[in-house]
C-alpha cells in the first residue's frame, strides 16, 4: 500500500531559500540529492550564528568564546551520535563517509590485517568504501573478496555468506546503494560477520539523511556518514565505532588536539574520540550539522522516510510507463534514488537537456565503476528525492524526459 505523507512540503519548501531559483528560466527541480542535499536556512543561520557571536578555537582556551566554541562542538556530538544511536564518546568528527572509512581502513586495518587475510566488499561499494580498503591491502598483504549481485540487482546474500570464512577480518558493506537505491539488510550481514569472528563496518552515506538508524540495532562496529547529504554543511561528517574499538586502535593522524602528553622521544595519546580529531576541527561545521540533526529530527526520520517512499512509488510508474525507460535496480525494497537509461540518449546528454529545462540530475558512473562494468555502462542517468521534493517536480521529469526524446527525434 502506497504510504500517505504527513509532510507539509509546501511549509518544508519555503525552509530552503534555493529552492525558490530559477535555472535558464524555470523553476529548479533538483534531484541530485544522492549527490548532495540543499541546506535550510536554519542550517545557515547556525553556522553564521556561531561565527558571528561564538567563534574561537576549542578545548583549551580559558576564556568565554573558546568555552562557548567548546560547548558548542561537544554538544553538536551528542546530538549527531544521539542521531544514530550511538553514544557521544564514540563518535568522531570527520569531513565525511570518505575520511571516516580512510580512517577505519589505515588505523584498524593497519594494526590489525596480516597477509592471506581477507577483507569483503561487494559489488555495488562507492569508490569510498573500496578503494581505502585497497590501499590498505596493498600495504599489509591482505586480499580483497567482493559479493555479487542477484538478477535483479540486489545483494546476493547466499554469495556474501558463501564468502566469508576463516580469514575474513572485516565485512564492509553499503547500507543504502547509491546507483541502485537497494536498502541492504546491514544487520542480517553484521551477524554474519560477527559469527565469523570478522567486524561489519556499515556505510551509511545514502541511508542515515533518509532512514531512521540505530547502530545499536544494526549491531555493527563501525558506521560512517557525511552532513552535506542530509541537510548540513559540506566538509563534515561522522565516525561512529564501538568504543573498544576505537580504543584499541592507533591514531589516524597526529598533531595537536589528538595527544595526551609529547616528549621529544614519544607521545601519548588523548581518549577516544579526541585521539582522532587531530588538529582544529571544523566547529562551525558541526554546529551547522547539529542545526541539520535537530532538523530533521523535528520533521521525523520516519515521515521523510514515508514521503519519500511515496514520491518513489509515484516516480516509479510514472517513469516505467515511458516507452525506453530502463530501471537499474529492483522496485521495491528500495529509497528514493533512481537511476535509469533512456532509450539510447547517452545519460550526459540527457542530464544536459533536462538542465535546460531547470531539473538537475546527476550523470555518470557515480564513483560505483565496478558497479558499471557489471551493469555493462559506462553511466547512468540518476535522479534521487528528498523530503523537498513534490509530485510536480516528478511530473516536469517526466516532461523533460519526453522533449528530450522529442529533441532527439525518437529513438534509434
Ligand atoms: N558512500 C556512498 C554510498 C556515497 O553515496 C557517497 C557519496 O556519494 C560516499 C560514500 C562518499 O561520501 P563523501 O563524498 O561525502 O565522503
Amino acid at each position: 500500500m502506497t504510504p500517505i505523507s504527513t509532510l507539509d512540503v509546501t511549509k518544508i519548501r519555503q525552509d530552503f531559500p534555493i529552492l525558490q531559483r530559477k535555472i535558464h528560466g524555470h523553476p529548479l527541480v533538483y534531484l541530485d540529492n544522492a549527490a548532495s542535499s540543499q541546506k535550510p536556512a536554519v542550517v545557515v543561520a547556525a553556522v553564521s550564528g556561531y561565527f558571528l557571536n561564538s567563534h574561537a578555537n576549542v578545548h583549551r582556551g580559558a576564556h568565554q568564546l573558546s568555552v562557548e566554541a567548546t560547548d558548542a562542538y561537544e554538544s553538536a556530538r551528542a546530538v549527531v551520535a544521539d542521531f544514530i544511536g550511538g553514544r557521544t564518546k564514540e563518535l568522531v568528527f570527520t569531513r565525511g563517509t570518505t575520511e571516516s572509512i580512510n580512517l577505519v581502513a589505515a588505523s584498524w586495518g593497519g594494526a590489525n590485517l596480516r597477509e592471506g587475510d581477507e577483507i569483503l566488499l561487494t559489488l555495488m561499494e562507492h569508490h569510498s568504501n573500496l578503494v581505502p580498503w585497497q590501499l590498505i591491502a596493498a600495504r599489509t598483504g591482505a586480499r580483497l573478496r567482493f559479493a555479487g549481485l542477484t538478477a535483479d540487482a540486489r545483494l546476493d546474500l547466499e554469495d556474501l555468506a558463501a564468502k566469508i570464512g576463516p580469514r575474513t577480518r572485516m565485512v564492509a558493506v553499503t547500507h543504502v546503494s547509491n546507483t541502485l537505491g537497494v536498502v541492504n539488510p546491514v544487520a542480517e550481514i553484521t551477524a554474519l560477520a560477527h559469527e565469523a569472528g570478522a567486524l561489519c563496518l556499515v556505510d551509511g552515506a545514502q541511508a542515515a539523511p533518509h532512514l531512521d538508524v540505530d547502530v545499536s540495532e544494526i549491531g555493527c562496529d563501525f558506521y560512517a556518514f557525511s552532513g552535506h547529504k542530509m541537510c548540513g554543511p559540506t566538509g563534515i561528517g561522522a565516525l561512529w565505532g564501538r568504543k573498544e574499538l576505537l580504543e584499541e586502535m592507533p591514531p589516524y593522524q597526529g598533531g595537536g588536539e589528538m595527544i595526551s602528553e609529547v616528549r621529544l622521544d614519544g607521545s601519548s595519546w588523548a581518549a577516544v574520540p579526541h585521539k582522532f580529531e587531530a588538529g582544529t576541527p571544523s566547529v562551525g561545521d558541526a554546529v551547522g550539522l547539529r542545526a541539520a540533526v535537530r532538523y530533521l529530527t523535528r520533521l521525523g526520520l520516519d515521515e521523510i522516510h514515508q514521503h519519500e517512499t511515496m514520491l518513489t512509488e509515484y516516480a516509479l510508474d510514472r517513469l516505467t510507463e515511458l516507452d525506453g525507460f530502463d530501471l537499474f535496480g529492483p522496485r521495491t525494497g528500495r529509497v528514493g534514488v533512481i537511476s535509469f537509461r533512456y532509450g539510447d540518449i547517452h545519460a550526459h546528454d540527457l542530464a544536459t537537456i533536462l538542465d535546460a529545462h531547470g531539473i538537475a540530475i546527476r550523470a555518470g558512473h557515480h564513483c560505483n565503476q565496478p558497479l558499471m562494468n557489471h551493469l555493462g555502462v559506462d553511466a547512468t542517468a540518476r535522479a534521487s528525492v528528498y523530503l523537498y521534493n513534490t509530485h510536480e517536480e516528478i511530473d516536469a521529469l517526466v516532461e523533460g524526459l519526453l522533449a528530450a526524446r522529442k529533441l532527439f527525434g525518437g529513438f534509434a
